[in-house]
């Protein structure tokens, strides 16, 4: 037994006792007869999301509408959802009912792929209707019951298919492959903050190359933002040999083999409903990137990008047959005179007083001016030398 699951067994002990059933379900199970980490311990349970309230003390109503409670037992927390079944989809997306159901097979029934339709009770018995623990040992993703069905009901499992072919480097089962590739359309009905989720764990899987092969002769690719006319740069992306690292990297190299430009960079992550933050991230070390392809950074450069993203680029380097060279980029970064602005030992306030001026616009372009004259070793980042230095290179009283 793995140690999470011995930590979450007392939860299904109580649940048993209060005359229900429930059973570990799901990606834990896949992942612990894989030998994988697990992520979180998902339960089910014959008990109505009323009953397992009753049961313990401490929940939170997490998604009870979907049948989920969160039970809070002493420095963890367990999602038990009841046995359901969902019907009447109709909109390619979300179920428009969920019936809570008594039978554990009807509930296993509904779930995505054979491996994710497992379930192992107390003592370790898995629980296998749907000859999912086979398809683990032939490493095999494939839908549960027919696929066509199954990607009509819900279009985003079409895209968790080549994800979990990636996440687990497994293969796809041809019929489901087929069934994808049918119905690749249906994807328009997800919304992009979905299919990003998955999208990026395909990228950061170990199965990436495989499953990019499937993305794009499924033509999911075609249904994605910023990709439908680039199929022959996804195809060399998916030629990239080696294990993508970071969202970061996966962002930034993606986007440098689709040869973006500068300004669609922005576009193309918005697009992908990508935080500001992640965007200005990206888009940093994509110009970053680009140059350090030319050559080696150089100090501004370096100060620019700011050193863990220049670290990283420096990673992302052997997947384009380019040596990365850390130590290089470690003693550059040490021979930084600053590593912000904030460091610059004048402040605007004293640039003021000096002149005896006025703010504007000017006076952001002086400390500009100054921030590049440290960089460069022009003058030192000392209160004296950069007034005296600011005094005969800075056009004065532009505020007067
Ligand atoms: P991960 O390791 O990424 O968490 P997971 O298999 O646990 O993988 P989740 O998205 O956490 O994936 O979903 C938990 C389980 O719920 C799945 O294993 C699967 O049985 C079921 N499931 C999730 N999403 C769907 C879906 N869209 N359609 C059918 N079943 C689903
Ligand atoms: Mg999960």
């Amino acid at each position: 037994f793995n140690q999470k699951f011995t930590t979450a067994l007392p939860i299904i002990e109580k649940i048993q006792a209060a005359g229900f059933e429930a059973y570990f379900v799901g990606g834990c199970v896949r992942d612990a007869l894989l030998n994988k980490e697990i992520n979180d311990v998902d339960i089910a349970t014959s008990a109505f999301p009323a009953e397992v309230k009753k049961i313990f003390p401490k929940t939170i109503d997490v998604g009870i509408e979907h049948g989920t409670v969160m039970v809070l037992s002493k420095d963890d927390s367990y999602e038990v959802t009841t046995f359901r079944t969902e019907s009447t989809y109709q909109d390619f997306r979300r179920p428009d009912q969920v019936v809570f159901v008594r039978s554990l097979e009807e509930d296993l029934k509904r779930r995505d792929f054979t491996v994710n339709a497992l379930a192992m009770d107390q003592e370790g018995q898995v629980i296998d209707y749907f000859d999912g623990v086979n398809d683990l040992k032939r490493g095999l993703i494939k839908a549960v019951g027919s696929p066509e069905e199954r990607f009509f009901e819900d279009a985003l499992r079409m895209m968790r298919g080549v994800r979990f072919v990636s996440q687990l480097d497994f293969i796809m089962d041809n019929e489901t492959e087929n069934a994808i590739h049918k119905h690749h359309a249906l994807l328009e009905n997800i919304a992009v903050e979905r299919i990003q989720v998955e999208f990026m764990k395909l990228l950061l899987g170990r199965g990436r190359q495989k499953a990019l092969k499937a993305f794009i002769q499924t033509e999911l690719y075609r249904y994605c933002p910023g990709l439908s006319l680039y199929k022959n740069e996804l195809e060399s992306f998916a030629a990239l040999e080696g294990r993508i690292p970071t969202r970061l990297a996966a962002w930034t190299m993606l986007l440098f083999m689709l040869k973006k430009s500068e300004d669609e960079v922005e576009t193309f992550l918005r697009e992908w409903k990508c935080s500001k933050k992640e965007l200005q991230r990206v888009k940093t070390a994509y110009i970053a990137l680009q140059q350090r392809i030319k050559e080696p950074l150089n100090r501004l450069f370096l100060y620019q990008s700011g050193y863990e993203i220049a670290l990283e680029v420096e990673y992302m380097l052997p997947f384009f047959n380019r040596e990365s060279d850390t130590a290089y980029l470690e003693e550059l970064n040490a021979s930084l005179p600053i590593k912000s602005k904030h460091e610059i030992v004048v402040s605007g306030h004293d640039l003021l007083q000096q002149f005896d001026a006025k703010p504007g616009k000017w006076l952001g372009e002086a400390l500009d001016k100054i921030e590049t004259a440290i960089l460069l070793g022009e003058v030192a980042n000392e209160r004296v030398q950069l007034i005296n230095w600011a005094d005969s290179h800075l056009e004065k009283n532009r505020g007067n």
